[in-house]
């Protein structure tokens, strides 16, 4: 194949022009700054146009170590963040990376977060339900959100971590005028308790006030968000959650991914699904699988 696309071999008169584009190509990128968050996650930034939108990832290469993937915290513009947390082989490897090291990025991938209800109309009032990582792209949904015109007092922000130390992105919409709830198990910051006590109080409260929460979202550990998915369907509120599995490709081809029983692939069907494939998917809350494949309970 030439450079223009076209066939090369002398024996072929064919003249169609085949396009091999590469749809997800990868992009070695340089780490242009890198800060601690907290105990054991740290945030990578680069200079690169994603264009991506809330929810979605992007698979990281490290070189020699391997491939993960890694939601969007924030996308700038012309630069984005990751924020990645020290568990594993592949993580600890990418923690320990310098500035001006060079990583591979496929992406943005995936589904990602939408503001609209089932009449496809922009959602007036809304609460996030973000652990660990999933505060990131909470974040950042909550700015769309506010871009998009909803009322920032009309945003919920619900964020929580075991303690002080292990809270990410707090301080972000802080200022902007967002309902901020930071929730520690300990009480070391924020309200003692779960962000599972608070959504049950927002709920509650809007009641009260008359107000219907449109639509809750929520990324984080698997059973938060199964506890979270359960209030909005006690109360017959719209949910997004994003499911999370482990990912070879990120691209649809290895099936490490797919879901019980419905068979779907979270790497372009996820991670971010909404209510009615929530309910189809019976091993939500209930278990995963490990690289091998094998069931993994919660
Ligand atoms: C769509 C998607 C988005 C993701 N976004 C992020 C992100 O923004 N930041 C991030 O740090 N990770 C994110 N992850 C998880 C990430 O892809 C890896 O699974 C994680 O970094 C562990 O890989 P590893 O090779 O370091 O650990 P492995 O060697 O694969 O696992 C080591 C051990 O850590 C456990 N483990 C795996 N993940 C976690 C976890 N998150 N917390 C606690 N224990 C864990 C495993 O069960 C295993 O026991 C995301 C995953 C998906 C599917």
């Amino acid at each position: 194949m030439k450079k223009d696309g076209k066939c090369e071999k002398q024996e072929c008169k064919c003249s169609r022009i085949v396009e091999l584009a590469d749809p997800f190509p990868m992009h070695m990128l340089k780490i242009e700054k890198i800060e601690q968050e907290n105990s054991n996650v740290k945030s990578f930034y680069f200079r690169h146009k994603l264009n991506s939108q809330p929810g979605q990832f992007v698979m990281v290469w490290l070189p020699g170590n391997g491939e993960k993937p890694m939601s969007i915290a924030r996308d700038y513009g012309d630069s984005f963040q990751l924020a990645i947390a020290s568990v594993g082989n592949v993580s600890n490897k990418l923690c320990c990376a310098k500035v001006g090291d060079f990583v591979g990025i496929r992406g943005p991938l995936g589904t990602y977060f939408s503001l609209t209800d089932d009449k496809a109309k922009l959602v007036k009032s809304i609460a996030l339900v973000g652990g660990g990582y999933g505060a990131g792209p909470m974040a950042s949904l909550a700015e769309l959100a506010i871009k998009k015109g909803l009322k920032p007092a009309n945003i919920h922000y619900i964020v929580g971590a075991r303690t002080k130390d292990l809270l990410l992105f707090h301080k972000r919409l802080e200022g902007i005028g967002v309902n901020v709830h930071i929730t520690t198990d300990d009480g070391s910051f924020g309200a003692k308790g779960r962000v599972i006590d608070v959504l049950n109080k927002v709920v509650t409260d809007a009641k009260k006030n008359k107000i219907k929460i449109d639509k809750i979202y929520t990324v984080g550990p698997e059973l938060m968000m199964k506890a979270v998915y359960d209030v909005a369907m006690r109360e017959n509120i719209d949910c997004e959650i994003s499911l999370e599995r482990y990912m070879k490709c990120g691209i649809g081809v290895c099936g490490s991914c797919i879901v019980d029983p419905t068979g779907e692939r979270m790497c372009i069907e996820g991670p971010i699904i909404g209510k009615e494939k929530i309910k189809q998917i019976t091993e939500f809350g209930k278990y995963h699988r490990d690289a091998t494949g094998n069931k993994v309970k919660y």
